[in-house]
């Protein structure tokens, strides 16, 4: 079924080696065999921005503690994962260029974010930062790079280490940069209100860009609808 889903959307980029036939024939297929198939097509991916979206956004802060998560950022997670999404935070780290914080201080703070989520049952699958940016005072971190958002970089790489169909994914995000990302790489964005949302959404509104696939209070509320709005919903209606 799920086969037939993907070929009438048109949407999948994947035919997987060794299934030379789609449709109605699938279920004679070893799924041990096709395992990797079977895995690619159902890759499909919730990219989180950390700052401001997964946590409160502190500024360039480089006290580890200062550092929380959302109250409903955990069962935001575990609702995502619950329905077989990958969890992928992509985050933009440039206090480390900036001379603000050691890189060091990035992974403390996502140690204790999954220590966090571990503890209350959930994780995310991968997180990706870039620690760059083009006026960094850090000598080894100033450079213009592929990685930061809206650059395509850490995007790319997720792709092929999950093997994702990124038509099937969608970004959340408080910045617009994590919007204008999303549809670049044809995926769907939603802006949280939360963190720097609100002042990027009028600023949005102002200049005429492009909107949000859709607005959200926060991440528990950009979750719900990501749950009600899943991609290739019109074909699932398709006998
Ligand atoms: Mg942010
Ligand atoms: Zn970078």
């Amino acid at each position: 079924m799920h086969l037939h889903r993907v070929f009438r959307c048109g949407t999948a980029m994947v035919r997987p080696s060794g299934i030379s036939e789609w449709g109605e024939g699938a279920p004679h297929l070893d799924r041990r065999r096709h395992r990797k198939a079977f895995d690619r097509r159902r890759a499909r991916a919730v990219f989180l921005d950390r700052d401001g979206t997964l946590s409160e956004d502190v500024g360039y802060a480089r006290e580890v503690a200062q550092y929380r998560l959302f109250p409903w950022t955990i069962p935001a997670l575990r609702a995502l994962r619950q329905a077989g999404y990958r969890v992928i935070v992509l985050t933009n780290q440039s206090g480390v260029a900036r001379g603000y914080f050691p890189e060091a201080v990035v992974h403390e703070v996502h140690r204790r974010f999954e220590r966090e989520l571990r503890k209350q049952g959930t994780q995310w699958d991968a997180i990706y930062y870039c620690p760059h940016h083009p006026e960094g005072v850090v000598p080894a971190y100033r450079r213009v790079c592929a990685c930061r958002k809206p650059g395509t970089g850490l995007v790319e790489r997720a792709a092929r280490e999950f093997a994702l169909d990124l038509q099937r994914c969608v970004f959340i995000g408080d910045k617009y940069t994590d919007i204008m990302l999303a549809h670049r790489v044809g995926a769907r964005g939603v802006l949280v209100l939360t963190g720097h949302g609100r002042e990027e959404w009028e600023r949005s509104q102002k200049e005429g860009w492009r909107p949000p696939d859709h607005v959200a209070e926060n991440l528990w509320e950009a979750v719900q609808w990501v749950l009600s709005h899943e991609s290739g919903a019109e074909c699932r209606a398709t006998p």
